[in-house]
């Protein structure tokens, strides 16, 4: 018998890639391809629908020519995507009325704010476990309804249809057949109530949204048609759905409750499972569906921190410390220590559980004989302190600890990051062989709803961590660091409201 493979499709931010996994969980090929980024006005962040479409479907071809494989090998197609983007287009010819709002853009970020004067804050938290903000769809699927001509009649007509990326993908790969989501991207959108599992009338009313235009919501894992596009020869089953920082907890089988991972890339996105109630932070964390499995919702707090990995890219391309974000560990490890330096890499405010947008980066404690080796240390060591801190506010918002966290992204690289880590925030750092966890959550979500992998259980036994770093510091002496680190963020706070 043939081998067979199970495709995970991974729209991101950047690039769209395709990734196709054998049935030991290994990665038998890659494709990847980035897409323009348009930015018509400060603030204002959009992707042309039609490109990510047509990125992701060249590297979908793409893969499975590489791999030297037949189309009818594939068992199953899973799709993960950015999360929030926004895309609106015609449910008759498909095309879309208006470019992909990205959830970057701050375009309604004012909006937002008459929102919070009238008192909306905890209304919305309660209900979509979100912070009142311009990232999430809602505000930015009411600003194509509002600027496009004609738009809000087509929409109470029917004529439109609303998607997060993978709607989107979705629809094209079966030809305007399925108008579908999942819980997972659903509940990005604030519309979405999470206790409830379904599209919220108060929302939509407060949002001014007609429900007409919204995608079913069906389970993160679960075939939900085959696909009918010219790109796909054949039909492939479609099955498995979920936003990359959900599909990669998962892909990190961090299924059990009070398992959490960290992707260090540009930024650090941290999240734990809550189990199968949601959980409303009071530390300033998202509540958020993970996953719907098997007739269960899972549920996860979230909390991102905005500049992780970037940070060692101005120290290269800003400050010229080194030619290669590689460079900095030999860089930090030649010191013992920072030398009493602390660096809060607020270069663009702060996120969880600060949300400053005002705070701006700060360099504290230099003397005559720091180097940049020491403010190099101090930077891989700002990445640790921030992520520690979003790891005491889930544990304050859930009054568990967690023994070890799991953990992916380009600067997972760097052991002297990953030691500092598990030293200060005292848990074990697991870092797996297959580091593409989003791509792998995807594929497994697919994988299990066609019986390709039988429990999540198979899957673990197939996963071997590469290395686990174990905590090996004085707490104290780390508690002591860590408050000098706050000590050194409160300087950095609302730093842009002096200018
Ligand atoms: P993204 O998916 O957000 O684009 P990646 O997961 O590819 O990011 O990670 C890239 C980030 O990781 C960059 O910001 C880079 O500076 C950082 N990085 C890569 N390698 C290392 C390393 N060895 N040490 C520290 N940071 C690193």
């Amino acid at each position: 018998m043939k081998p067979k493979y199970i495709l995970a499709l991974d729209q991101g931010t950047t690039s769209s890639r395709a990734v196709l996994f054998n049935s030991r969980c290994e990665i038998v090929a890659m494709s990847q391809r980035p897409f323009n980024q348009q930015f018509p006005q400060p603030g204002w962040v959009e992707h042309n629908p039609l490109e990510i479409w047509s990125t992701q479907s060249f590297v979908m071809e793409n893969v499975v020519n590489k791999a030297g494989i037949e189309w009818n090998e594939i068992e199953a197609l899973g799709i993960t995507n950015q999360r929030e983007t926004t895309i609106v287009w015609d449910r008759a010819t498909s095309e879309p009325v208006y470019n992909a709002i990205v959830w970057q853009d701050r375009r309604t970020a004012d909006y937002c704010d008459t929102l919070r004067e009238r008192g909306l804050t905890e209304r919305i938290r309660e209900k979509t476990g979100l912070i009142l903000d311009a990232y999430f769809s809602a505000t930015k699927i009411r600003w194509i309804l509002d600027n496009v001509p004609d738009a809000r009649a087509r929409a109470e007509r029917g004529e439109l249809c609303f998607g997060t990326v993978d709607s989107w993908l979705t629809w094209r790969l079966t030809g305007g057949r399925l108008h579908i989501t999942d819980p997972s991207n659903a509940s990005r959108t604030m519309l979405f109530n999470i206790h409830t599992l379904a599209w919220d009338d108060e929302l939509l009313e407060l949002f001014d949204i007609p429900r007409a235009m919204l995608p079913k919501v069906v389970a993160s894992s679960a075939v939900y048609g085959a696909t009918d596009c010219p790109q796909v020869p054949q039909p492939i089953p479609i099955a498995g759905l979920a936003g990359d920082q959900q599909a990669a907890l998962f892909g990190q089988q961090c299924i059990a409750p009070f398992s959490a991972k960290t992707t260090y890339g540009t930024g650090c996105f941290i999240m734990l499972n809550t189990g199968e109630k949601p959980r409303i932070s009071s530390n300033n964390l998202l509540a958020t569906v993970a996953w719907q499995i098997g007739g269960k919702t899972t549920y996860a707090l979230e909390g991102s921190v905005f500049v992780g990995g970037s940070v060692i890219q101005w120290l290269r391309d800003g400050l010229k410390l080194f030619s290669s974000s590689a460079d900095s560990e030999p860089l930090a490890a030649s010191v013992e220590d920072t030398g009493g330096v602390y660096l809060v890499p607020a270069l663009t405010g702060l996120g969880a559980p600060y949300w400053d947008p005002y705070a701006r980066g700060t360099i504290v404690g230099i003397t005559r004989g720091t180097t940049s080796a020491h403010i190099a240390r101090a930077a891989l060591e700002a990445i640790a302190f921030q992520v520690d801190d979003v790891v005491h506010a889930m544990a304050a918002d859930t009054g568990h600890t967690s023994a070890e966290m799991r953990v992916d992204g380009g600067a997972v690289a760097n052991n002297l990051l990953m030691q500092f880590q598990a030293d200060l925030t005292g848990v074990r750092i697991i870092r797996p062989s297959v580091l593409e966890s989003t791509a792998l959550g995807a594929a497994m979500f697919a994988g299990l709803a066609v019986g390709f992998w039988h429990s999540t259980d198979e899957i673990c036994t197939l996963l071997k961590p590469e290395r686990t770093f174990t905590p090996k510091a004085d707490p104290a002496e780390m508690d002591r660091r860590r408050n000098l680190w706050h000590e050194a963020v409160r300087r950095s706070l609302r730093w842009a409201e002096q200018e």
